[in-house]
């Protein structure tokens, strides 16, 4: 079942929500406008508009969903914010841990404080973790996550704002690409995209186009569903290995 419109994903949990600014990836950020469009509507769990914000009554909604489901977690946060308590963290990954009938992607742009965490914990074998790589400045994040000993390491290279050059992709396992949505998008040029999808194939690494964005292959703006999903003319949906996947 897919209760998610993200495409790389089914379902989305919320421990905590609101964020704040660390690297150009977050200029035009999408939960942060979301954020305050559920405050104006009064939304439960947006009060605080995009301060962050712990959720701990939500912390029980994945045993509530028995079908086995892939979640993104906090893709109206990061889960290794600043402000994130390592013991409510505990908490977060003991539910993961506990329903190993889901799978969890998580994704950070702090790739510092996920190594600290990390760093005396084991990360539970249904997690998949990622990092955001949205141009070359970004890169060093690919590092870290390589030292971190979860099952399945995948790349998010969204939104693609500047090409990222070379890309050492060992111990990674998937690469999503997308441009970015909304009003004030940044354009991905199609070579930047092309380069990113020729080294996965060289190195054998899933890849995953998620979209254009506001900005076409043509160079020209229009609806992100105008400007679609196909890229060198078919949907890349791939996923990382089976073999990797519980
Ligand atoms: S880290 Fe993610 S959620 Fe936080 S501001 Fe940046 S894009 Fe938004």
């Amino acid at each position: 079942m897919k209760y998610s419109k993200i495409e790389w994903t089914e379902a989305t949990w919320n421990p905590s929500t609101g964020c704040n600014k660390v690297s150009a990836g977050c200029k035009n950020c999408y939960a942060e406008t979301m954020a305050k469009r559920l405050k104006a509507m009064g939304a439960p769990g947006y009060e605080n508009g995009f301060e962050f914000t712990l959720m701990p009554e939500r912390l029980e909604m994945p045993f509530k969903i028995k079908k086995a489901t892939k979640f993104f977690v906090n893709s109206m946060s990061d889960l290794f914010h600043e402000r994130m308590p390592f013991d409510f963290l505990d908490k977060v990954f003991e539910v993961i841990r506990h329903t190993p009938q889901h799978s969890y992607q998580i994704l950070t742009k702090r790739e510092e404080i996920l190594q600290d965490y990390c760093s005396s914990r084991m990360i539970p074998d249904n997690v998949w973790l990622g990092v955001s790589v949205e141009s070359a400045k970004t890169k060093h994040r690919i590092d870290i996550l390589r030292t971190i000993p979860a099952r399945i390491r995948f790349l998010s290279v969204e939104p693609l704002i500047a090409d990222v050059g070379t890309l050492d992709l060992k111990g990674i396992h998937w690469v999503i690409v997308g441009g970015e949505s909304g009003a004030k998008a940044r354009p991905m040029r199609p070579e930047w995209a092309l380069n990113v999808q020729k080294q996965c194939d060289e190195q054998g690494i899933a890849f995953f186009f998620k979209q254009w964005g506001a900005w076409g292959e043509d160079g020209v703006k229009r609806s992100k569903k105008a400007n679609g999903r196909i890229f060198l003319g078919r949907e890349w949906n791939e996923e990382p290995a089976k073999e990797s996947i519980l």
